[in-house]
């Protein structure tokens, strides 16, 4: 069997044991393959197994890998930084935004979304590790920013994003995942117009057990599927910080 095969069946029972000690039902919680740096080739294998969502955390590679993928169906989630400049071409290649994290950021998309008569899903991100090496809106950002996004009719608010603090120590990266949820319960309770936010995006290779266990409704998972990747992940969450 191929690795990729093998690691996607790890990985579901990976999920299924966590939803099963924590009583959820496995269908609450769906898989997103994290695909920044793999091939479209290797895309395919996955998505050939019955996987539906993948993710990408920069433009470029949303455009370079669409078109060997359009003939399988799929959702393609945009989870990385995003820039105001790259707009026009992420609603073009994503139907689902996670990483709205600032009010300009959801200005600009509300701008173009209107131009295109259209609308498009997004996720709030909110950096709960307090890490300043990556994005996201402050915890206590987080419903400010939701209600000046609620004026935006382009955008439907579908859940929140977060990425977990790194750390072996599961109850510090616990905190965290517990921290989404109370603000995802806070905004709703809210009944803001547009949102319905029922999705938690939280766990990802080293910490999906205990995001199900707290709640995840999206586990975003790249290495424990395709294998490690050649940049750090800094290139990826923090151009700050990036390699040339
Ligand atoms: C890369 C990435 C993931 C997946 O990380 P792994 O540790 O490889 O599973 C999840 N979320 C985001 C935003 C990512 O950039």
């Amino acid at each position: 069997m191929h690795k990729i095969r093998e690691n996607l069946a790890v990985v579901h029972q990976r999920i299924d044991r966590a939803c099963k000690s924590s009583g959820r039902n496995p269908e609450e919680v769906s898989l997103l393959l994290a695909t920044k740096t793999v091939s479209a080739e290797n895309i395919k294998i996955a998505l050939q197994m019955g996987e539906t969502i993948i993710g990408e955390n920069k433009v470029q590679e949303l455009k370079e890998k669409f078109d060997a993928l359009k003939d399988i169906p799929h959702q393609t989630h945009y989870i990385g930084h995003l820039q105001t400049n790259k707009i026009k071409d992420v609603i073009k290649y994503a139907g689902c935004i996670q990483s709205v994290d600032r009010l300009d950021l959801a200005q600009k998309l509300d701008q173009r979304l209107l131009r295109e008569g259209r609308s498009i899903d997004i996720m709030i991100q909110v950096n709960t590790s307090y890490e300043e090496s990556k994005f996201g809106v402050s915890p206590l950002g987080a419903i400010p920013l939701a209600k000046e996004i609620a004026r935006y009719d382009t955008l439907k608010v579908k859940g929140l994003m977060t990425i977990g603090l790194f750390s072996t120590e599961r109850e510090k990266v616990r905190k965290c995942f517990q921290l989404l949820k109370r603000i995802q319960k806070e905004i709703a309770e809210l009944n803001l117009p547009g949102f319905d936010i029922q999705q938690l995006s939280m766990g990802m290779s080293g910490d999906l057990e205990t995001a199900v266990e707290e709640g995840s409704t999206m586990i975003r998972v790249g290495t424990a599927v395709f294998g490690s990747r050649i940049y750090p992940d800094s290139y990826y969450w923090n151009e700050k910080a990036a390699v040339k």
